[in-house]
């Protein structure tokens, strides 16, 4: 159903969960310091446990509540990126609800880059925010796609499409050397030419437990297109293609045209399209011979996480 502004603050000053845009898909908001409202995130969404979650604030003198011994790289990188999709994980003060953090000695934090949201959060205060769709589905860039997992009771706050479509990037601050947990549309690159210094990348999913479970599969499977098939009319594939040329493209194939920004914003509508029109199947082209783009590295991780194993 979809809510107003001042309804969806009522809703979570009461401890009730709302859909609200974000610049990178929707999030499933509930306040930061009420636990049953942080539980009724888990369980709306069927998150497991064991998968701490984003706290969203609009200023940030805001940090200073949920962080403590925090570098001066945080604040420089929050002075830069914020409002903006980069979450920085940082230790934690002891005074933040454990089921926040799944019990983490540390906290995830960003400030989105949305209106709308950040009006909300003026009004309400610090919310988590998971992605709104139903634990392992894609996550939602439309209301549609909220309304697609749940039906039309959860309240959602109408923000039309979001910019980015995937998640935001997840740089770990909590101890050296600087980690990125989760590729977003803010790379590594640039983080380090901003901050001179190396970042790594973790690839172990040792500290984000997010990485561990299932994420965003559709209802087909999703494989890597192998680059000697043929693009051919069918009703069972669906192609997603972005660099090499193919002639006379059927109508169940998309081509981006290494415009790999638009990928990023599609990504997940042309998952959850595909479903509705009974794909059985994504077949993606590789990346092998593509041009290098700040993007790449996050796109391949999302399709990672939904390719069929
Ligand atoms: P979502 O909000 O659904 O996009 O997921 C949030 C992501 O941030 C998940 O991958 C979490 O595992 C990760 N995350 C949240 N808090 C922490 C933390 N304290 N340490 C490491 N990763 C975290
Ligand atoms: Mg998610």
């Amino acid at each position: 159903m979809i809510v107003d502004l001042k309804k969806a603050i009522s809703l979570i000053r009461d401890g009730d969960v709302v859909a609200i845009p974000t610049e990178t898909v929707y999030g499933l908001a509930g306040d930061a310091k009420n636990a049953l409202a942080v539980q009724k995130i888990f369980n709306t969404k069927g998150r497991p446990a064991d998968n701490p979650l984003i706290v969203h604030i609009s200023s940030i003198d805001q940090l200073h509540d949920f962080a403590e011994s925090i570098p001066d790289d945080a604040l420089q990188l929050a002075d830069k990126f914020w409002p903006g999709p980069l979450t920085l994980i940082l230790k934690r003060k002891p005074a933040v609800l454990d089921i926040v953090t799944a019990g983490l000695d540390t906290v995830a934090i960003r400030m989105p880059n949305h209106p709308i949201a950040l009006k909300l959060i003026q009004k309400t205060g610090p919310v988590t925010a998971p992605s709104a769709n139903r634990s392992g589905k894609p996550s939602p860039t439309n209301p549609e796609h909220i309304k697609q997992d749940y039906g039309t009771n959860l309240p959602i706050l109408d923000g039309g499409k979001t910019d980015v479509g995937i998640e935001s990037t997840v740089l770990d601050l909590s101890e050296l050397p600087y980690r990125i947990l989760r590729p977003g549309v803010i790379s590594k690159e640039e983080l380090s030419t901003f901050l001179g210094q190396p970042i790594e990348r973790e690839t172990a999913n040792r500290k984000s437990p997010g990485t561990r479970h299932t994420h965003y599969k559709p209802t087909a499977s999703v494989k890597w297109l192998d680059e000697r098939q043929s693009i051919i009319k069918s009703h069972k594939t669906f192609y997603i293609l972005h660099h090499k040329e193919f002639a006379n493209l059927p109508e169940n194939a998309i081509h981006f045209r290494e415009n790999y920004q638009e990928f990023a914003r599609l990504l997940y509508d042309l998952y959850r399209t595909a479903d509705q029109k009974g794909f059985s199947q994504i077949l993606i082209e590789p990346f092998t011979n593509s041009p290098s783009h700040p993007l790449i590295d996050a796109i391949i991780n999302r399709i990672q996480h939904s390719v069929n194993k």
